[in-house]
């Protein structure tokens, strides 16, 4: 849709209020609203002055604090009833952050969607047009979630969720009530074992509805009453991103007006399963996937393809701290529960990091790899980047991965491990942010100095309040000694 379109929309639609979406350095939705009397042409050509970017964290200082908002007319779409139940009818579109003028030189460095933006431009100088890519989403969906009240304020806010600070004795999420589902033995089941299908079918019904986002399969997954998939259609880089944001958003305005709580931490319940957010990706010269060769007999995977693997592979520990940002990501990359704590490639493998999906593994349009690390509070738009540059640079340095590993890797002996050259994961976020702080160059011209600097300092931040923090396990634990 272009300018023009999105006025014409408005007045057909009788839209009465556009919300300007953006997120800051951690992926986090902000929303400025306008009412669509206020939006002309114009505010495409010029942008809207409407940002105060001192008030977001990891944006400006107050001295230095006056942002334009520039909307993407392509990302206008009616927003879902849900968002204004009985009201009004209102849109959203996506902004790119400018600093001072809008030419594109102005784009603001720390603007994420810019990031993907940028990181997407590199692809050119290696002769591709565009990439694919198809994350999977796993949420939980609680009957309430109890927040500690905790002395040890956060360092920032982290999904404004809005969860209440009901109890100072629950100091973790409590899950369902009651639930007819097992410890890890959530996978797909039916009604009336599966109490949230009909919520993750209205989900799919507004996103196709209103944000025209195509899912493959919505279902349970494998933990204890709660836990959704969505695995969304491919889609182009920015797009996605776009579609991922507009996901988590309409999950968790849809459980908050049915007096439920969604949550897209990894790790809530202590041994169960966490949520994942495996990220399928190819690459793609016009018509032709760079991935695929039928002559390779192995796993049909061109040599390019083995290359963005091994870039990423190379890079996996320093791509933690973007893939798996928080202190709770770490609770989840752990042996036992389907995430993956090896560097390795696979074919089918579930217990490897990336794993090439081998059905239909002899059409061109199917060949990806699917990284199998990422959650879901990561940033999209500095994942997909992040992943990208990191296997372009496996492409432009030739960093071959070797031959897929076929065994279950959780199983094989250290021994083994070392013989075939099986990395771990970081095992905190301290440990992913040092890997970043020596691993970053292949980042640095599309994110910048600067930008890896301020996030990597708050990000710190937040491990430092986190490790400091006694817990209530540590209280249970130690009080006696
Ligand atoms: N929830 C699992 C994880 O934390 C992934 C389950 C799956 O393979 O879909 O990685
Ligand atoms: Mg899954
Ligand atoms: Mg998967």
């Amino acid at each position: 849709m272009n300018a023009d379109q999105v006025l014409q929309t408005i007045q057909d639609e009788k839209i009465a209020f556009i919300d300007f979406w953006f997120v800051d350095i951690f992926g986090e939705l902000h929303n400025v609203g306008m009412p669509s009397y206020a939006i002309d042409k114009n505010s495409f050509v010029n942008g809207l002055e409407k940002l105060d970017a001192s008030s977001i964290v990891g944006f400006k200082s107050v001295n230095n604090s006056d942002m334009i908002l520039m909307p993407d007319p392509n990302s206008f779409k009616i927003l879902p009833s849900d968002y204004d139940p009985g009201h009004r009818t209102n849109a959203r579109i996506f902004c790119d952050l400018y600093d001072g003028s809008t030419d594109e030189s102005s784009r603001y460095n720390r603007d994420s969607r810019g990031i993907a933006h940028k990181a997407s431009k590199k692809l050119g100088e290696f002769g591709f047009t565009h990439t694919n890519w198809g994350p999977e989403i796993e949420f939980f969906v609680f009957d309430t979630i109890n927040v500690y009240p905790s002395p040890y304020a956060a360092t920032h806010s982290y999904g404004g969720s809005g969860y209440s600070i009901e109890s100072k004795e629950s100091p973790w999420a409590k899950g369902n009530v009651s639930t007819a589902i097992d410890i890890k033995e959530g996978y797909y089941p039916s009604q009336p074992k599966d109490t949230l299908e009909g919520f993750r079918k209205d989900v799919c019904d507004d996103l196709y509805n209103h944000f025209g986002i195509k899912i493959e399969a919505e279902h349970h997954e494998v933990a204890t009453s709660g836990q959704c998939e969505i695995n969304l259609v491919y889609d182009e880089m920015i797009q996605m991103a776009d579609n991922v944001i507009g996901v988590k958003n309409l999950v968790k305005v849809k459980a908050k007006r049915k007096n439920k709580v969604a949550t897209f931490m990894p790790k809530p319940i202590f041994g169960d399963n966490a949520s994942a957010m495996h990220t399928h990706q190819s690459l793609w010269n016009g018509d032709s996937n760079a991935m695929y060769d039928e002559n390779d007999e192995l796993a049909q995977m061109s040599q390019t393809g083995r290359y963005y693997i091994g870039g990423i592979l190379s890079h996996a520990s320093a791509l933690c701290a973007i893939s798996n940002p928080t202190t709770n990501s770490y609770k989840r990359l752990v042996p036992g529960f389907e995430a993956p704590v090896n560097v390795c490639w696979g074919l089918a493998n579930r217990s490897a990091a990336i794993r090439v999906p081998m059905y239909n593994r002899n059409q061109e349009k199917s060949k990806r790899l699917e990284y199998r690390v990422p959650d879901p509070t990561a940033n999209i738009y500095l994942l997909e980047a992040a992943l990208l540059l990191a296997g372009l640079d496996g492409i432009k340095n030739k960093i071959d991965p070797g031959d897929p590993i076929e065994e279950n890797v959780y199983k094989l002996s250290a021994e083994k491990k070392r013989e075939y050259k099986i990395g771990s994961l970081p095992v905190s976020l301290k440990g992913a942010l040092d890997s970043l702080g020596s691993d970053s160059k292949f980042l640095e011209e599309v994110f910048t100095k600067d930008f890896l600097n301020v996030y990597s300092e708050l990000k710190y931040k937040e491990y430092v309040a986190f490790a400091q923090t006694p817990t209530a396990w540590e209280v249970s634990m130690y009080a006696d000694a």
